[in-house]
């Protein structure tokens, strides 16, 4: 083996023997990204997902200035401050249902920490020990962090290395005919002693490749987690504010979980936070004369007031500008436009749902050329597996979605 070469940063999900060098970002400004050889890319996929208001908001890097020359971070530990305070009585207000209770992060698959740890103590603080597992689905993607992974569809190949590591939970198809929806039901029957909570991605497993599904798929999980008396935690990590539609996936099913994973476009995509928000009734379970019932996490950064000052404006921005109208009008552009590629005989399936839009492929093209060819024609659209995909931020201008879609066209065109 050859002596690795002088690489002081490691890069992620990457080869660093075999991958081609990654391209210089020097600056964003809407929904572009300027290269260090003065070229400027069309963002397809807003920053992993996270950019909805397009880079550079002046309401967001105002706010986030203003609170950096103020306090750009104070331990939370014993101490508050107005940003988080501010965050999470507005998070509340927003969410459905009795969602009253925010514990703020630093990354997803931190809140899915959280939120495995808060299922969990759960009913040890209930007095029920030994429901350690929660059931998860398969084609689920939950983070990359041990008790996120062990959440994860169990074959697919990036956390699969870990499986000896990892706890191990219960996993199903997500119901879409009556005998999946038997399968779940006596699933949990079955495991009803060892079960902590039931874990969702609603409406789209997205990292397990753009998997959409109806309403009514959620609906069922929602009902079949409570016949069992177990808690719902939705991951909205992808799909929340205003990705697919409305302003968080659950409500397209009328479904109030008990536990809410967000983060990616909680701060408009400008800094890490994410939020893991409870119901009354978890959180009463933690409420206790007794200090060991107490939720045992606090991470060093959480509830940065920076990030905080960010998601407030974030949070300004879709009250004062039309996300959800963008995000509609985007989807029937998306369909228009990437709908006629399913009859291509290279493309099995086309799936849109709010402004995501995915194409999958017959066969996996080569990633690393397929890459280099979307750079080539000025888009930022990064594949994954056998899936071409947008997630543009949801003010993206028509005429870069249309150059988007059209260099999702000539791809699909070409494997054709
Ligand atoms: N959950 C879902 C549904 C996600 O899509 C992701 C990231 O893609 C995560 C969790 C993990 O979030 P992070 O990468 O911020 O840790």
């Amino acid at each position: 083996m050859s002596a690795p070469g002088p690489h002081p940063l490691w890069r992620p999900y990457t080869q660093m023997k075999l991958a081609a060098p990654p391209l210089e970002a020097v600056a964003t400004r809407g929904s572009r990204i300027v290269l260090a050889d003065g070229r400027e890319l069309i963002d397809g996929i807003a920053s992993w997902w996270t950019a909805v208001h397009g880079y550079n908001h002046p309401h967001i890097a105002g706010a986030v200035a203003d609170q950096l020359a103020r306090m750009p971070h104070v331990m939370f530990g014993g101490l508050t401050h107005a940003p988080a305070e501010r965050l999470a009585a507005r998070l509340t207000a927003l969410l459905p249902g009795a969602l009253n209770h925010v514990f703020f992060t630093d990354s997803g698959s931190v809140a899915v920490e959280v939120a495995l740890k808060m299922a969990v103590q759960l009913w040890l603080n209930r007095g029920e020990t030994g429901r350690t597992r929660v059931l998860a689905f398969r084609g689920g993607y939950h983070g990359d962090t041990m008790g996120a992974m062990s959440a994860c569809d169990p074959e697919e190949g990036m956390h699969r290395r870990f499986g000896a590591y990892l706890p191990t939970q219960v996993f199903c198809d997500l119901p879409r005919t009556p005998e999946q929806d038997a399968a779940l039901d006596a699933a949990l029957a079955r495991h009803r002693r060892d079960l902590a909570a039931v874990i969702v991605e609603p409406l789209v497993q997205g990292a397990g490749g753009m998997l959409t599904h109806p309403p009514e798929v959620l609906a069922t999980v929602a009902r079949l987690a409570r016949r069992h008396g177990l808690p719902l935690i939705a991951d909205e990590i992808f799909t929340g504010f205003a990705r697919t539609g409305s302003l968080f996936a659950c409500e397209q099913a009328g479904v109030v979980p008990d536990i809410l994973c967000l983060s990616k476009a909680l701060t408009g995509g400008t800094m890490a936070l994410a939020a893991t928000v409870a119901t009354t009734e978890i959180f009463s379970a933690f409420w206790s004369d007794d200090p060991a019932a107490a939720l045992m996490h606090g991470p060093t950064f959480m509830a940065n007031p920076l990030a905080c000052a960010a998601a407030n404006a974030s949070l300004d921005l879709f009250e004062t500008e039309p996300r959800l109208t963008q995000a509609r009008a985007i989807a029937a552009r998306l369909e228009e436009g990437l709908r006629p590629l399913a009859r291509l005989s290279g493309v099995r399936d086309v799936r849109v749902l709010g402004a995501i839009g995915a194409v999958q492929f017959a066969t996996p093209p080569d990633l690393a050329a397929l890459k280099s060819r979307l750079v080539a024609r000025g888009v930022w659209v990064r594949p994954f597996g056998d899936i071409l995909y947008l997630t543009p931020a949801l003010t993206v201008p028509d005429d870069d979605l249309d150059r988007l879609i059209a260099a999702v066209a000539a791809e699909a065109g070409a494997v054709a």
